[in-house]
């Protein structure tokens, strides 16, 4: 009887998921999971790198119950956010930057956050008992990978990215922690067999071992948290990645036929689409930061794009842009200066 409430519970849950717009819903039970400690054993051998967002907030991250007391449940949702098949990989240019497909439109914490507002708003009205809850993308400490794999909604891919059999690995996660007792879903068994194709592709070879990245050398993390000088064994390996690198995903067999976002919010922003350098340029420096309202590339701040993209310029080695380099003030800032000067010396080289 309690199981069949518990059922239902759930079903009734992700019915009213799917109908706000989410593309993925599993429930996982909150209890203890061998991935904490792997989490833990990550942050131990620095895989971090600083990103401190991440380690001040170790216990409250594998401790549910210190954030929400008596929390019984993870609801676990996804929002696929490609919204289209181009690949960075494929892309030949000498005057056109990447950026990497999760950051083309809004920020997805806006639009995550805001379908799990709607979902706990339809929960408070639709179903048939109180509960309490926490709602988190990304931003609150709740390990939300080992969650949503606990609620099916993928399995770890050697690239560390959840991957669902249908849906592929361009999906962000959001949860909801509740005291809702619901029965929990089943974890999808490991499809990544003997491929290795995210591992042969992976650049600066981030990827140490099986699901494991080191953040030392992912050019994702270089160009987006990192907020200081970017060393120079990553700098070519970057190649045209301005803000992120989406190279392990491409690559992933699952995302060849994945099905693209239907949520208009992510549709790629013109500026964002395969920018030039250019016109990346004028925004940072003359428009920042209305350049880039709700967007992820406020992340990296002003000077950490401005020194992406110098880094970009000078793997491309056009020369036509030597002037723009040239006119760019970096005056007080001994990051951008050496970075800019590095970009020279590139372009130079190469002519
Ligand atoms: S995001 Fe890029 S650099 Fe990081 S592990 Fe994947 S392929 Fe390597
Ligand atoms: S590329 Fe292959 S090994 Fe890597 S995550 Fe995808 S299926 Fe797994």
């Amino acid at each position: 009887m309690l199981s069949s409430h518990m059922r239902d519970l759930k079903e009734k849950i992700k019915n009213i998921a799917i109908e706000v717009g989410f593309d993925l819903v599993g429930v996982a039970r909150v209890q203890e999971y061998p991935e904490m400690a792997a989490f833990l054993n990550w942050v131990e051998s620095g895989y971090g790198a600083d990103m401190s967002y991440l380690t001040d907030k170790t216990s409250p991250r594998i401790n549910p119950d210190e954030v929400l007391p008596g929390a019984k449940s993870v609801i676990s949702c996804g929002l696929l956010y490609n919204t289209n098949p181009d690949r960075s990989i494929d892309m030949n240019s000498t005057n056109h930057a990447w950026v990497s497909r999760y950051a083309w439109g809004k920020d997805y914490h806006y639009i995550v956050g805001e379908k799990l507002g709607d979902l706990v708003g339809r929960m408070s009205i639709e179903l048939p008992q109180p509960f309490s809850h926490r709602c988190y993308v990304d931003t609150g400490p709740v390990l939300e990978r080992t969650f949503a794999y606990h609620a099916g909604l993928g399995w770890f891919g050697k690239n560390s990215c959840l991957i669902n059999p249908k849906h592929g690995s361009y999906f962000f996660i959001g949860e909801i922690l509740t005291d809702l007792a619901l029965e929990p879903d089943r974890e999808i068994p490991d499809f990544c067999g003997s491929c290795t194709r995210c591992i042969d592709a992976c650049p600066t070879n981030a990827i140490v071992a099986d699901g494991v990245v080191d953040s030392r050398k992912c050019i994702s993390y270089h160009t987006i948290e990192n907020h200081g000088t970017i060393p120079e064994s990553i700098r070519a390996d970057m190649g045209h990645h301005i803000f992120g690198c989406d190279i392990c995903q491409e690559v992933c067999p699952w995302n060849v036929k994945s099905p693209l976002s239907q949520e208009s919010e992510f549709m790629p922003r013109a500026y964002m689409f395969h920018p030039t350098f250019g016109s990346l340029a004028d925004r940072i420096m003359k428009h920042y930061p209305d350049a880039f309202p709700k967007s992820p590339l406020k992340r990296p701040k002003q000077a950490g794009l401005l020194r992406n993209l110098f880094i970009v310029i000078g793997n491309k080695g056009n020369s036509d842009f030597l002037p723009l380099l040239d006119e760019i003030s970096v005056d007080g800032d001994e990051i951008l200066r050496e970075t800019r000067d590095w970009a020279i010396k590139q372009i130079r080289e190469r002519a």
